[in-house]
């Protein structure tokens, strides 16, 4: 797989969920922030971050982490690509895109 900028050097590590899972890869590692699980662990960490400095801390880390790495950047490029997959094989509209540009060309 070939996740646009995928960095080697991010951190497979989430500290957010109780059970602080280790990840083996990126793609892994998004599945998991982008969980249910995840989620709502994140939410309710933020919940407690009023009234507990370790929840805090979590949460920022998390959020520095979350900046620092560019996982929204990562995340839509792994949607991107499972859009692909599922849009190939129909042979409906084949419109000739290169891929991620948005609509820049529309003026
Ligand atoms: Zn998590």
């Amino acid at each position: 797989m070939d996740l646009l900028a995928a960095p080697q050097n991010i951190p497979l590590h989430c500290d957010i969920c109780d059970k602080k899972p280790d990840f083996s890869d990126v793609s892994h590692l998004l599945t998991h922030v982008a969980s249910k699980g995840h989620l709502s662990s994140y939410y309710k960490m933020k919940v407690r971050s009023g009234s507990d400095n370790v929840a805090r801390k979590a949460v920022e880390d998390y959020d520095e982490w979350y900046a620092n790495w560019n996982v929204d950047e990562l995340m839509r490029e792994r949607m991107h690509q499972k859009e692909k997959k599922k849009v190939s094989g129909g042979g409906a509209a084949s419109r000739r895109s290169s891929a991620g540009q948005s609509d820049e060309s529309q003026y």
